[in-house]
């Protein structure tokens, strides 16, 4: 796909998701995170020029190598961890330039990892962003804590883990959900994440952000509630994967 093309979907992605806020009555706002797994690091330059900030990578190696070649040109790029964690790749994920958010902590263990990792960056860097991925579908495949689960994690991020920052929840949700018509269960289960644990801890539900939605539904996601899209193949086209 061209250049051209990926700016001009650009463009039409952050207008059809300004107009979904618009006409929502579950969220006031949502961002835009350019999902680029397995794009180029041109591509990515190119939404930036555009003025894109966050950038979604799921796999540590391509994080680490477009964070790298993208330090210097695009310093003020925010980038979002959105693959599934592994212990031995925290450090990486923790090391690679411009990391903003890490969406995908399921797990004491991961938050523990990623706490006394982040605390390396020493006092001056300010706390990683975490989010605490939900399994809203129950499928085994999929990941993410157990619903009944995830606020007790929450807490435990901004109780214990003085060097993570607890900036909301994310789900996938099941691909039969994201492609029937109508309100979607998955976001609307994230959704009842977020308030009962505003409900535990009298914090605002509007105070952390609710992650959900790709590019077959990201404005349905937006009509429930979302206030990030993680957006990939609708804005750089199919991907294609090397066998
Ligand atoms: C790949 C991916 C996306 C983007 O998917 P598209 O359907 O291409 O928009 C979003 N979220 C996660 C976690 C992903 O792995």
């Amino acid at each position: 796909m061209s250049l051209e093309i990926v700016q001009r979907n650009l463009l039409n992605i952050l207008e059809a998701v300004a107009d979904a806020v618009t006409v929502s009555s579950a969220t006031k706002r949502c961002r835009l995170v350019a999902v680029s797994k397995t794009k180029s690091a041109e591509m990515i330059e190119s939404c930036f020029s555009q003025g894109q900030r966050h950038f979604g990578e799921n796999y540590v190696q391509e994080l680490e190598e477009k964070s790298a070649a993208l330090a210097s040109k695009c310093a003020e790029i925010r980038w979002h961890f959105i693959g599934q964690v592994q212990s031995n790749k925290i450090s990486k994920i923790c090391n690679s330039p411009g990391i903003w958010c890490v969406e995908t902590v399921e797990s004491e263990k991961h938050a523990r990892l990623f706490d006394k990792e982040w605390s390396k960056h020493g006092a001056s860097s300010s706390p990683l962003r975490v989010l605490v991925q939900v399994n809203t579908s129950e499928e085994e495949n999929k990941g993410g804590i157990k619903i009944s689960e995830a606020p007790k994690l929450a807490e435990f991020i901004r109780k214990e883990c003085l060097n993570l920052k607890f900036d909301g929840f994310m789900t996938i949700g099941s691909f039969d959900n994201s492609h029937t018509d109508g309100a979607n269960p998955d976001f609307e289960k994230l959704y009842a994440v977020r308030k009962s644990w505003s409900e535990i801890t009298g914090e605002t539900p509007e105070s952390v952000e609710l992650s959900m939605g790709m590019s077959d539904d990201f404005l349905q996601a937006i009509q429930q509630g979302s206030t990030s899209v993680r957006v990939g193949s609708k804005l750089f086209g199919a991907r294609e994967y090397k066998k």
